[in-house]
């Protein structure tokens, strides 16, 4: 499944460059060049350009064909509200159908469907956080003979640079909206903060090797004596002063927050599962066990490859468990070998006391023809977790139904996750209708350990989505 990073989205924006993703922040455009044709992306310059222009060719040459379109832009430009709105459920529906309009206009004249990067370019066009009208919207109506010209412009917000709005009057209603707190974040963390913490994650990227990371994160998710709940804990509490120690003198001194949230990007699956486990089970008894055997829909396999050793959180945070074992699967199954197994690559410490990750990727399966097919390999796991599973349920909805029915009827303690508050309200009611009785602390609320690392929503002018961030549901 595509995700793009708050590095592509930033792209997206037409904040850092669309090549090398290199951003500028000491002037006002950010001394990045525009593309003069579609005026969306932009670059450091003419080689970043060049060397794009193969990814940006199609979708540019074609969104100025939409621009030059005037019937087609001026009947998209007439589904906006003129004067300021504050209802974002209205701004979000007007906000989402002119995307989806712009994707089936593009397709239309490409004659094929277009690419993920190219529907990013779509998506995150700067839009008026007060009228949801874009960029192109803007400039189509200016220069439309008939319309009066306000003459409006987007800007950007002077404080983030990633916000947008039309003229200083929709600013104005806008200015609350953007600087309040935000629904989708924690506390009192508004729009403009999440989007400065986004730049920062992109700069933090740069001074970011993949083989100093892995060792980090051992020194960060460090071995506890004994079991501790994480209820009513923040990441920050959790694991902010192993960020802040372990990165004093080093190259992440400068950036403890970004750190911390790549952290949480990387270890959130591994603390979701420790947080339901405490949810799902009474007393500490499971923190006893030497054996521990989670089951896992994982969206796509490169999930598990690219990160395998962050699960090692679960038996630094449990001394008590030598064994971890997984059994992953994909929503469908595909051809192959039914099941691979191999172990996790673990520190030094958990070798010495013979600890082991012990990974079996259920291939050819689903989970359900596992179940009921392959009877001598199948265990009772301790938690069955299902990580953006309203994205799987929005796919194949009967499916998800079946899972959810047979988890129920197997009595197995499972948890659900998703991205937004929306999906987690939406996929709730299904689970219910799938006669599962939800334990509250896990079902439609916010996961004190999501990934921390929030995106903007898709074609909308605001809220923020991440993975893991709430729990649609769960019980046992
Ligand atoms: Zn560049
Ligand atoms: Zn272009
Ligand atoms: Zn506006
Ligand atoms: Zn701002
Ligand atoms: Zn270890």
């Amino acid at each position: 499944m595509y995700l793009p990073t708050s590095a592509d989205i930033l792209a997206a924006l037409g904040l850092s460059c669309s090549h090398c993703h290199k951003m500028n922040s000491s002037s006002e455009e950010r001394g990045l060049l525009r593309c003069s044709g579609c005026r969306r992306l932009a670059y450091c310059n003419n080689e970043c350009q060049k060397a794009d222009w193969r990814n940006h060719k199609a979708i540019c040459q074609t969104l100025q064909l939409v621009e030059k379109d005037i019937e087609a832009t001026s009947e998209m430009a007439a589904a906006f509200p003129e004067a300021a709105q504050n209802d974002l459920k209205t701004l979000d529906r007007i906000s989402v159908a002119h995307a989806d309009q712009m994707v089936a206009l593009c397709e239309k004249l490409l004659q094929r469907s277009l690419t993920s990067r190219e529907i990013d370019v779509i998506s995150y066009e700067p839009k008026c956080l007060a009228c949801a009208r874009t960029d192109m919207i803007l400039r189509t109506k200016a220069h439309m003979p008939e319309a009066e010209s306000t003459g409006a412009v987007i800007t950007p917000c002077e404080r983030c640079k990633m916000s947008f709005g039309c003229c200083d009057e929709h600013w104005s209603v806008a200015r609350a909206l953007h600087q309040g707190p935000c629904d989708d974040l924690p506390g009192t963390v508004s729009q403009c903060d999440k989007n400065l913490e986004m730049c920062a994650d992109v700069d933090y990227s740069a001074v970011l090797t993949a083989a100093q990371e892995k060792h980090f994160m051992w020194r960060i998710i460090q071995r506890q004596a004994t079991w501790s709940p994480l209820t009513g804990c923040t990441w920050k509490e959790v694991i902010g002063s192993d960020v802040a120690s372990a990165a004093a003198g080093t190259a992440f001194e400068r950036h403890v927050p970004a750190c911390t949230r790549r952290i949480s990007s990387l270890a959130s699956t591994a603390f979701t599962i420790l947080y339901a486990l405490e949810h799902l089970n009474t007393g500490v008894a499971w923190t006893e066990k030497s054996e521990l055997t989670i089951n896992m829909i994982i969206a796509s396999p490169l999930d598990f490859f690219e990160a395998g050793y962050v699960y090692e959180a679960i038996l630094h945070r449990a001394p008590k468990v030598k064994k971890l074992v997984f059994y992953f699967f994909l929503p469908k199954g595909v051809p192959g070998e039914i099941s691979q197994a191999w172990a996790s690559e673990i520190c030094g410490d958990c070798a010495s006391k013979t600890k082991g990750i012990f990974n079996h990727f259920v291939m050819t399966r689903t989970f359900e023809s596992f179940v009921h097919n392959e009877a001598e390999l199948f265990v009772q796991p301790d938690l069955f977790i299902a990580t953006s599973s309203t994205i799987i349920a929005e796919h194949d909805p009967a499916q998800w139904r079946r899972t959810i029915a047979l988890l129920v009827a197997r009595r197995i303690p499972s948890v659900f996750t998703t991205f937004s508050r929306r999906l987690a309200e939406s996929g709730q009611a299904v689970m219910r209708e799938c006669g599962a009785e939800l334990v509250p602390s896990l079902s439609g609320v916010r996961n004190p350990f999501g990934d921390m690392k929030m995106n903007p929503n898709f074609d909308k002018v605001h809220g923020f989505h991440a993975p893991n961030a709430w729990f649609v549901g769960g019980f046992r």
